[in-house]
């Protein structure tokens, strides 16, 4: 009863409907199991496993040790800023730096959602997109691409979810779950569809860009005339494996730049003035490495494929990007992925965290031993499973 009262209390109206992450679920699940001495094998987290370049660390220690430990300007350092800006093709007034990736879409979201505004989601779509408009009071219109049509929205499709409700379309490129990467002909034919709708506004999350295996086109390259309302959501974290740095940016026309920082401002503030530093030291630094890990990824991508399409009632298609792949279930996705966990031990996540069910998602930003024992195990698991 305290519990209730308190629980009560706390809760704002808004975060009714959120449930714990699926992901975060699974994660401490495995963590527990681990604890009582079960080996498990973990393929469920999208983080490399590679470490940050050495250069970027000895970039941190010098910035650290000369100075970089006050407050930044809110919207990140000029420095900072100025690189992304080049990255980009574009200005520094119109870049903003957040902790991640991540809080720049909830940035955004927050600073433009008005309560019951839509926000158009492919799914499957990376599982805090759905949350995050929730809670800001808007509605995410989930549009189903299945993988028929290589999980990526169709133009009649977005024609058809568009209302005078809708604020924003929320792609993703490549695409955590699916590794789907649209190609430039792809974008163009959803572009056209918004060309008649000048209201609605599109985020490009492409914090993948960096770890494309075909060519990867920007949305902007493809629709360079809805620059004054596209937002381009990226960062360090996952190419230059920087997950726990927490740097990420968002490029955009000026007025919603502007209006992410005013959030920002009341909210963390500048990020972490040492990780700027790193951050800038990455993006100005060699590349080679990034294309060397991009090759191993690109290789253990093959590896993962092929032994999961030898197992009999799995069919994995091969991803354009990112570090997952995301095969058929023929099972109840949730019951299968706890029971996998439960009875040998490997750990995955459902398709239904993803908006998709019927699938599952497997990380392969893991060492080829992990991948082999965890995916030797599922096989193992599967055959016993379908009996
Ligand atoms: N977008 C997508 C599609 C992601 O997969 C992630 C990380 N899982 C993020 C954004 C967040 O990135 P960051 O760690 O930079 O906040």
């Amino acid at each position: 009863m305290e519990d209730f009262e308190s629980h009560r209390i706390i809760r704002a109206d808004r975060l009714n409907g959120l449930e714990l992450s699926e992901i975060v679920r699974i994660s401490e699940k495995a963590a527990y199991l681990r604890k009582q001495g079960k080996d498990v094998v973990a393929l469920s987290t999208g983080e490399p496993d590679f470490p940050t370049p050495d250069f970027v660390i000895d970039a941190a220690m010098v910035a650290a040790r000369s100075g970089a430990t006050r407050y930044t300007p809110t919207a990140g350092t000029i420095e900072l800023r100025s690189a992304v800006a080049a990255e980009h093709g574009r200005q520094p007034g119109e870049v903003v730096i957040s902790s991640g990736a991540k809080q720049v879409l909830s940035n955004a979201i927050f600073a433009t959602v008005n309560p019951g505004d839509e926000v158009v989601i492919p799914a499957p779509f990376w599982t805090s997109y759905a949350d995050m408009v929730r809670i800001a009071g808007g509605v995410p219109v989930i549009v189903k691409c299945g993988v028929e049509q290589g999980f990526k929205l169709r133009p009649e499709q977005l024609q058809s979810t568009l209302t005078e409700r809708s604020k924003w379309l929320l792609l993703n490129s490549p695409s955590n779950p699916t590794g789907a990467i649209y190609s430039a002909k792809e974008f163009s034919g959803l572009a056209e569809v918004l060309r008649g709708h000048p209201a609605i506004g599109v985020i490009s999350d492409e914090i993948y860009a960096h770890l494309s295996y075909k060519q990867f086109t920007s949305f902007l390259a493809a629709a360079p005339d809805l620059a004054d309302r596209t937002l381009i959501v990226s960062g360090v974290s996952k190419a230059w494996a920087m997950t726990g740095w927490r740097i990420g940016w968002g490029v955009g026309p000026t007025n919603l730049i502007k209006a992410i920082i005013d959030v920002q401002g009341q909210s963390t503030s500048g990020t972490c003035s040492i990780s700027q530093a790193a951050a800038l030291a990455a993006l100005e630094g060699d590349r080679t490495l990034l294309t060397k890990r991009c090759d191993i990824y690109c290789k253990r991508r093959d590896h993962v494929v092929a032994k999961l399409n030898a197992i009999p009632g799995i069919t994995c298609t091969v991803p354009d990007g990112a570090f997952y792949v995301f095969p058929t279930c023929p099972f109840d996705d949730g019951e299968f992925c706890a029971q996998l966990l439960e009875d040998v031990g490997v750990a995955v996540v459902p398709g239904r965290a993803f908006g998709m069910p019927g699938h599952f998602r497997l990380s392969f930003a893991y060492s080829d031993a992990n991948l082999d024992a965890g995916i030797s195990r599922m096989a193992r698991f599967f055959e016993g499973y379908q009996k």
